[in-house]
């Protein structure tokens, strides 16, 4: 059920009482006019039955004088009967004598025996002489005065609710006439209120005030008009830059609004995403799927909202998504307006899947080198206990066989702590002391101190090189310690009775040294070969197969390309084998630099 209540004004109530107060002064005036015309009337009636009976009386005494009572009767009744057929209104005619008794009486052919007259009047018939003769009675219908009653009540009434009407007609229209400007005013303001900034109002026929009134009014919609142009300029401009900034920055970024809806994703979020702008903006960022079709961000979003906003403010929700094979770090945080108002949310999306995938080798490595440290130790401990307890009984050859073995794995021992060593020493940024040398020198040395690893797994080594390998500055200790790392390697990954070759050319008109070593291995899968330089890869990180840290080829790299501005490659095919090479300049760069000075 509906309560309406409506609420007058005080004008409204005014007019409604004014309107009342005249319908009844109106009615008053009516009612007391038609009263006083009925009773008017009715007197006039009353005087008109008076001269009728008055009439007769006379006639019937000059008609009747001197005859008997039979003729009498008889020229009395003649006469009434013209009267009676003649007027209308007389409903019947009666007239006696002296003593009271009818002489004659009739009645109206036209009104029937029933009729009761409204007026009866009664006049004496006095002769000239003053003689008695009796009386006459009229009775009158009043048909007439009901007839002239009804008009002018019908008349009257007409004519006043005309003018109630025109009265009531015209009090409205005032009404409207001057409420006009007010509502063209209301109209208005009601307009600028809902941001019609700019809005005119037009009064035709107002008086000058309301003018004025109305200027006044367009002046100041006209201001705010130009103010919000002004404000709106300086809104985009501000907005602009920051969706520039936004747009630019090099993390990934997805504002979303109150309703969780998209309103921003900038270039880097739509790659991080692989999504295309408009598949994103105005849809719920719940919705996305990631390359699993899970709805990677649902509940994180649902976390976030569940979190009071203070809480958030101080530990935004960070979590990790994965987007075909790349982890996305996501951070969510809330955004407010200058006046504090919560107004939505900002996701920012950072690659980390290059950080991910060195932890991972980070702990890899440590699992490794400790690994590499125990097998070692462990075989040094056994082989010199051994040697302690029962070495009396060993004869020399089985002496010299044990000693090997220990000088074997102490060198082994020796190469990973240097490599430890070197990797955090070559990071750094350590400079290398450099000297002209002779490579080939290098090269043999290095085939040499890898034979008896070589004879261990019955490999052959050949050397290979051009003509007139001229002398070349860098760091021995490195470059040897790169080049061993090449071979040993190629050791490692080649099978039994396998060949490993060197070969060692000049490149660039004898201005750079290229060495290579090419084994008859297992070879590299093609995606791995980009990564084997990386640090702590290896690509049997997840099987250990194969004995190493991971951070031999990293330091070959460091060493040729960082300290010797050289380059590094490979070249591999899976199952058929490697060739590990560099590329070193003959004269390095900051020789040359100081020989141009
Ligand atoms: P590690 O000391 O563990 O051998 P490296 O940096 O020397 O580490 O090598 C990195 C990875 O490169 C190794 O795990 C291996 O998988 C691969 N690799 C290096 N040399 C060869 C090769 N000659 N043949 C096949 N794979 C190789």
């Amino acid at each position: 059920m509906s309560n309406t209540k409506v609420n007058l004004t005080t004008q409204n109530r005014l007019i409604i009482t004014g309107l009342i107060l005249s319908t009844v002064l109106i009615v008053a005036i009516a009612v007391f006019a038609i009263f006083n015309i009925q009773k008017k009337l009715n007197i006039g009636y009353q005087n008109f039955g008076q001269v009728i009976s008055k009439t007769l009386a006379i006639e019937s005494i000059e008609i009747t004088r001197g005859l008997n009572i039979e003729e009498t009767k008889r020229i009395l009744k003649a006469h009434s009967d013209v009267i009676l057929k003649s007027h209308n209104d007389i409903v019947y005619i009666e007239f006696r004598d002296a003593a009271g008794n009818i002489i004659y009486s009739g009645r109206n052919p036209h009104k029937g025996e029933d009729k009761v007259p409204s007026i009866t009047v009664n006049s004496p018939m006095i002769t000239s002489d003053g003689i008695n003769m009796g009386s006459v009675t009229v009775g009158l219908s009043g048909n007439i005065i009901n007839e002239i009653s009804t008009t002018t009540r019908a008349s009257l009434l007409f004519v006043f609710t005309v003018a109630w009407v025109v009265f009531a007609f015209v009090i409205l229209i005032n009404t409207y006439l001057i409420t006009r400007e007010l509502r063209i005013l209301h109209e208005g303001v009601s307009k600028i209120s809902h941001g019609a900034f700019g809005y005119k109002i037009e009064g035709k026929d107002v008086s000058t005030e309301v003018q004025e009134l109305f200027d006044a009014f367009n002046d100041m919609s006209n201001r705010l008009h130009i103010y919000e142009e002004q404000n709106i300029e300086q809104l985009t401009l501000e907005r602009n830059k920051l969706e520039a900034v936004l747009l630019c920055i090099a993390n990934g970024v997805v504002v979303c609004d109150n309703y969780d809806n998209v309103v921003l994703v900038n270039n880097h979020a739509q790659q991080l995403l692989e999504v295309e702008e408009k598949q994103l903006l105005d849809t719920k960022i719940q919705q996305y799927m990631d390359t699993e079709g899970n709805y990677c961000f649902k509940d994180k979003i649902e976390e976030f909202k569940d979190t009071p906003l203070e809480e958030i403010q101080n530990k935004p929700i960070e979590f990790n998504i994965e987007i075909d094979k790349r982890v996305i770090k996501s951070v969510i945080s809330p955004m407010f307006t200058r006046n504090n108002d919560y107004v939505g949310y900002i996701i920012v999306l950072i690659d980390v899947t290059k950080e991910t995938e060195m932890d991972q080798m980070r702990a890899h490595f440590i699992s490794n080198v400790s690994h590499e440290l125990r097998t070692p130790v462990t075989v040094l401990r056994s082989y010199i206990d051994t040697l302690y307890n029962y070495g009396d009984e060993f004869d020399i050859a089985t002496k010299k066989e044990f000693i090997a073995t220990l000088n074997q794995e102490i060198i082994r021992l020796n190469r990973m702590v240097n490599d430890i060593l070197d990797f955090s020493r070559l990071d750094a940024n350590a400079t290398l002391e450099k000297s002209p040398n002779n490579i080939m020198e290098l090269v043999e040395s290095c085939a040499n101190q890898v034979q008896v690893l070589l004879k261990e797994h019955n490999l052959k080594i050949s050397i290979s090189k051009s003509d007139d390998i001229p002398v070349a500055t860098f760091n021995y200790n490195s470059i040897e310690r790169a080049l061993i790392n090449y071979i040993s390697n190629a050791i490692k990954y080649s099978p039994e009775n396998g060949e490993i070759k060197i070969a060692v050319t000049t490149l660039n008109n004898d201005n750079d040294i290229q060495i290579t070593v090419t084994d008859q291995g297992c070879g590299i899968a093609p995606e791995h070969q980009k990564k084997v330089f990386d640090r702590f890869f290896r690509v049997e990180n997840d099987t250990h197969t194969v004995k190493g840290t991971g951070l031999g080829l990293h330091l070959v790299k460091t060493t040729i390309e960082k300290h010797h501005g050289g380059k590094v490659f490979v070249v591999s095919e899976p199952g058929k084998g490697s060739t590990f090479g560099f590329i070193i300049p003959v004269v390095p760069m900051e020789n040359k630099i100081k020989m141009d000075k």
